[in-house]
């Protein structure tokens, strides 16, 4: 039996993870193509933590509800009985600080009534400055905590690095390529790269911000817009941070440890640079500046070894959204994750393979409409 050719341009969390998912199907072959250059995936050390967020949108919610509770699940089946390397993801719990006490009493009562429908949140409670310094041994703050255990972080670099080997094993081929243009012939879709054009069974486009060039040469109207995200990665030299919780203080910089003494400090969400990626130094200078009050000196010194720059996806209205493209058959679009794409990403690729084998999708798509950001002029 002839194989159904399966193309995913885009191989960032969303693009990797359906990749992955499809190259189990024997009847599938699968492409992925990927430029890499601005991946929000790469740059972004991640934080799975999306249950006290202040935001009310509840599809958006669901989505990253769910998005944080497949990981371990999907990394448990990806790693097919090995130990989810730590590098990748790690369950390490999040500690949110916030400037006003009854604020962290607010969210206290937030976390404990999601918590009936989200258990994954684990224990939340509030911790005082004492029993933060047991965890983060570095803290010399006088602030309390709330705690959540079930919080973890990712490495989006290693993570799609991972699901992109997994699916080359699996059978998928793999083309570190730019797509210049799609284009359609009766009810194929054809993708165009400077060295061939292949036409495929079905297309999905996981391409975040940068949809609006494939679609709108196709007289698309395309509500996606870029944000630039930087961070920066510290060593603290002779420390033990593998297990040290994800710290997030008021504001929209926080602190990741990884292993190794290795703690990446970001990110910066600035909309009106475009798909720019010059490292900003001064910028982060400030932002690490600001990040380790409350920390002891050793903290204070430590030297910058890496920094990071990528491009997150908006929508106007900051949903996100994923479904069939109107108005061209066989073509799947997902984007707009914004600054919750890395939490969702694994979820929202898992539907869009379910849409190429027409299978339910574990999302309702009514809830993301794709018609509301990508509509045809034609
Ligand atoms: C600094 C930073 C920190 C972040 N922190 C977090 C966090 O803590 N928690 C969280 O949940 N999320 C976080 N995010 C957001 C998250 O990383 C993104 O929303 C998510 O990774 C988007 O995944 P994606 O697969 O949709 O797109 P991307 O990862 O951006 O991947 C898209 C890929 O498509 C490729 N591409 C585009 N056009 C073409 C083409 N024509 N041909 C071939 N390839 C193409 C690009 O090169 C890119 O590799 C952060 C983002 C940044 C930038």
């Amino acid at each position: 039996m002839q194989k159904k050719k399966i193309a995913i341009v885009g191989g960032g969390v969303v693009g990797a993870s359906a990749a992955y998912l499809l190259s189990k199907e024997p009847t599938l072959e699968v492409t992925l193509y990927d430029e890499g250059v601005g991946q929000g995936t790469s740059a972004a050390a991640g934080i799975i933590s999306p249950w006290l967020s202040k935001r009310r949108n509840k599809k958006w919610y669901r989505m990253v509800k769910e998005g944080a509770a497949f990981y371990p699940e999907f990394l448990s089946e990806v790693m097919n009985g090995v130990a989810i390397p730590k590098t990748v993801y790690n369950q390490v719990g999040t500690l949110l600080f916030k400037n006003n006490p009854e604020h962290l009493k607010d969210l206290l009562k937030i976390g404990l009534k999601r918590r009936e429908s989200a258990p994954e949140i684990g224990e939340l409670k509030i911790l005082s400055p004492e029993e933060i310094k047991k965890k983060i041994p570095l803290y010399t703050g006088i602030e309390s905590a709330l705690w959540a255990a079930g919080g973890a972080r990712v490495d989006g670099k290693y993570l799609v690095d991972l699901l992109i080997q997994k699916a080359i094993t699996q059978g998928a081929h793999f083309k570190k390529e730019h797509v210049e243009t799609l284009t359609v012939k009766g009810h194929h879709p054809i993708l165009n790269t400077i060295h061939q054009n292949t036409q495929y069974d079905k297309v999905i486009l996981a391409v975040a911000a940068w949809l609006p060039n494939l679609l709108e040469p196709l007289e698309y109207k395309v509500d996606i817009r870029p944000q630039k995200g930087q961070l920066l990665e510290i060593e603290l030299k002779n420390t033990i941070t593998t297990n040290w919780p994800v710290i997030m203080p008021e504001g929209e910089t926080d602190i990741i440890p990884f292993e190794n003494g290795r703690v990446i400090i970001g990110a910066t969400h600035e909309n009106d640079k475009g798909f720019d990626l010059e490292i900003d130094k001064v910028q982060l200078t400030h932002m690490l500046h600001d990040a380790v009050t409350g920390f002891s000196d050793h903290f204070k010194q430590a030297s910058v070894v890496n920094y990071r720059s990528g491009t997150r996806a908006y929508t106007s209205d900051f949903a996100p959204f994923f479904g069939p493209v109107p108005e061209l058959s066989n073509v799947y679009a997902a984007s707009g994750l914004g600054s919750t794409g890395l939490t969702a990403g694994p979820l929202v690729g898992k539907v869009l393979a379910q849409l190429i084998l027409d299978k339910p999708t574990s999302l309702p798509l009514e809830d993301y409409p794709i018609r509301n950001y990508i509509q045809s002029k034609k």
